[in-house]
């Protein structure tokens, strides 16, 4: 049996009931193959598969809090830490009914070779609760953040551990966390990112991931003497990485004729008044169904299948596992050509084969949405130098970092005879960097 097959089973066998886990290190491990057979003999000696699939430490533990109600409410709350090989551990905090540890893991375990993608010094981790922010107060987030930080706040710091937002976690819960962390531990420093701009926060990270997708897709699109220009567009999800897609290809030219929420999907022949959709989510954190109540001509359908209305590119920005194989079938179908992942994988293994398989240029998350850690990072270096810099120049620096991840995703691509498979590339150029440094600095 193959070295990567043997280490897979370990997996499914060492860590029952993790499906998104076995997911994600599947995915990485089948790519993966044609370097670790080039090296096998000596992978193979120094356990580097078996120490990259284990997390260096999980920390689980209670959160307590009093709803408004009265009455004390109990909550899951995790770090997963799980690899410091290039720099301290870097990664979104999901508040999610659905967060487990499988899902933390298939996330911390993405994020090592993300982080390593973007060239900055970023180890892998990732964190959550299965607290739900939905229709819960102001006060009742605050109350639950602040129990959280209260535990979490022992193993994190602007050297070791620096979380930042994800599902559920924005402008609103990272400022609660600080200030928990500031009160504890009486430090004023680079802890988290993603902060407000008045304590600490970068312009454009807000906008970054969604920035660095489209910036991901120009040039996947110029590599092929394509452009965004002109094109028909299907976002999905409503959050953070969506609304900011929505506005950087909307500003190069092509139109946005749909989005999502986890209830049902809009269509707007004329295009997507994001004006709208940023009111009804950023502002009122309303349901994507009030935007056919207030744009004429758009429809609210309840339900999946986003996917049936025609478009020449997908960008799946909500969640994981939302683009299944049928899914895929009727994109290829009807003719799409880009699929550029702004979530955390959010097609499945059979959904993105498929794809590719039939034409698709298909770009992974790790690759597609580092802008929004590669801008953590940029906000981290703020911190430390005590600055802040213009917008334009983050910007700047985000567009440069997203064309540097094209270029080592499609390089390693092509040095392996896998032109434009950019799933192969992403891994690999991801892994080449964590494994260096982790020969280097011997068994840990
Ligand atoms: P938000 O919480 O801002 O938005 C999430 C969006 O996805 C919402 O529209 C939400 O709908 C929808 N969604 C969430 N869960 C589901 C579900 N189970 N089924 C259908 N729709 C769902 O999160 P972000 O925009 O920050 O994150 C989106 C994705 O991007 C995640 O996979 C995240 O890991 C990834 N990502 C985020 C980064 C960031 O900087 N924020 C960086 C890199 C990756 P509803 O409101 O109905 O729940």
């Amino acid at each position: 049996m193959s070295y990567t097959d043997e280490i897979y089973e370990r997996v499914v066998a060492q860590n029952p009931g993790e499906p998104e886990f076995h997911q994600a290190v599947k995915e990485v491990l089948d790519s993966l193959k044609v370097v670790i057979d080039r090296n096998e003999e000596e992978y193979r000696r120094l356990s580097i598969l078996e120490r990259l699939v284990e997390p260096e430490r999980i920390i689980s533990f209670r959160v307590p809090w009093v709803d408004d109600k009265g009455n004390v409410q109990v909550n899951k709350g995790y770090r997963v830490q799980f690899n410091s090989a290039i720099g301290p551990y870097k990664g979104g905090l999901r508040f999610h009914p659905s967060v487990n540890q499988s899902i933390l893991k298939f996330l911390g375990f993405e994020q090592i070779f993300k982080n390593s993608l973007t060239g900055l010094p970023i180890g892998g981790g990732k964190g959550g609760s299965n607290f739900d922010p939905k229709g819960k107060s102001d006060r009742e987030v605050m109350a639950f953040c602040q129990s959280f930080m209260t535990e979490l706040c022992k193993y994190i710091g602007a050297d070791t551990d620096v979380p930042a937002g994800d599902i559920g976690v924005g402008g609103r819960e990272i400022g609660y966390l600080f200030g928990q962390y500031k009160r504890i531990r009486g430090q004023y420093e680079g802890v988290l990112t993603g902060k407000g701009l008045t304590f600490g926060g970068s312009l454009i990270r807000t906008q970054a991931t969604g920035y660095g997708v489209v910036y991901m897709l120009n040039e996947i699109m110029k590599a092929h003497g394509d452009s965004p220009e002109g094109k028909t567009v299907i976002v999905t999800g409503s959050g953070n990485v969506a609304i900011y897609a929505v506005e950087k290809i909307t500003q190069l030219g092509a139109k946005v004729v749909a989005m999502t929420d986890s209830n049902g999907y809009i269509y707007d022949p004329n295009g997507i008044n994001l004006d709208v959709v940023k009111d009804i989510k950023e502002v009122k954190r309303g349901r994507i169904k009030e935007y056919a109540d207030r744009v004429e001509g758009s429809v609210y359908t309840e339900g999946r299948g986003v996917w049936n209305i025609k478009c020449d590119v997908y960008l799946p920005c909500a969640t994981q596992n939302e683009l299944d194989l049928d899914g895929a079938k009727t994109l290829v179908a009807n003719g799409c050509k880009y699929i550029v992942e702004g979530a955390n994988m959010p097609t499945t293994l059979d959904a993105t084969n498929y794809a590719m398989e039939n034409g698709v240029l298909f770009m992974p998350g790790k690759a597609a949405n580092a802008g929004g850690v590669a801008t953590s990072a940029l906000e981290m270096s703020q911190n430390s130098m005590r600055l802040s810099w213009s917008a334009e120049e983050v910007d700047a620096r985000l567009h440069t970092i997203m064309k540097d991840i094209f270029k080592k995703v499609d390089e390693a691509a092509k040095r392996y005879d896998m032109e434009d498979n950019y799933v192969v590339g992403a891994n690999i150029a991801g892994f080449e960097k964590v494994v260096d440094a982790m020969k280097a600095q011997g068994i840990c």
